[in-house]
């Protein structure tokens, strides 16, 4: 695991959020929006979204349609300006409008899992975290870095306490982008290009 780790730094040496933002309330907007769609489509909209609702009071003041036109490119609008509307208002109300720095009171916003409160964490926080999406359960599992490798349902929040148990702290939030990163390039989730791959030789599930 550690050996095939130090592939992926080499290949990965300054992997970083690929999603646009520069205040943690940003960040936790595209998270939410980045949903069934990807972080290069969401950062074409976050742009005019951010200028346009610069705070969580504005945003949950918006009118849903403003919202919705702007988000429209992601599909899903309406479901996605609805929440997004929820979750503003939610932090207008119970934090102030602030972000909050924790687990525990970021999965009590509407829209708002582990996956998501782990990227605010690990990218806006500089709290440790490692948000486990499809990629990082698809790389882990072929890898059979965690137990439950061919579960064909694995639970996310026992990969990432199987897989956090491994590595420190402060490794997490790069580990998690880098497994990212590699499913996105080389070990895709169809025809993974284990020709090309620099964990080829000693991945269980490498394909001649
Ligand atoms: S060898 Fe193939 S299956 Fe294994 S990590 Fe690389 S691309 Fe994925």
């Amino acid at each position: 695991m550690h050996d095939e780790y130090a592939l992926l730094v080499t290949a990965f040496p300054h992997p970083k959020c690929a999603l646009d933002f520069t205040t943690p309330l940003q960040l936790l907007i595209a998270t939410v929006l980045s949903a069934q769609t990807t972080d290069k489509r969401v950062n074409t909209v976050t742009p005019e979204l951010f200028a346009t609702f610069p705070d969580a009071a504005s945003l949950a003041a918006a009118n849903p349609e403003t919202v919705e036109g702007i988000i429209r490119p992601l599909g899903f609008y309406h479901a996605k300006a609805k929440h997004l509307l929820g979750l503003a208002a939610a932090l207008r109300d119970r934090f102030d409008g602030e972000v909050p720095h924790t687990m525990d009171e970021l999965v009590t916003l509407p829209g708002v899992g582990r996956k998501t409160a782990n990227v605010v964490l690990g990218n806006a926080f500089h709290t440790p975290g490692f948000p486990v999406d499809t990629h990082v359960i698809r790389v882990t599992g072929r890898l059979r870095w965690r137990t439950d490798w061919n579960s064909a349902h694995p639970d996310p929040v026992r990969i990432e306490k199987e897989i956090c148990a491994c590595f420190p702290p402060e490794e997490w939030t790069d580990l998690s982008h880098r497994l990212i990163l590699h499913g996105r390039a080389t070990c895709h989730a169809r025809r993974p290009d284990c020709a090309a791959c620099p964990l080829r030789d000693t991945c269980p599930s490498a394909m001649p």
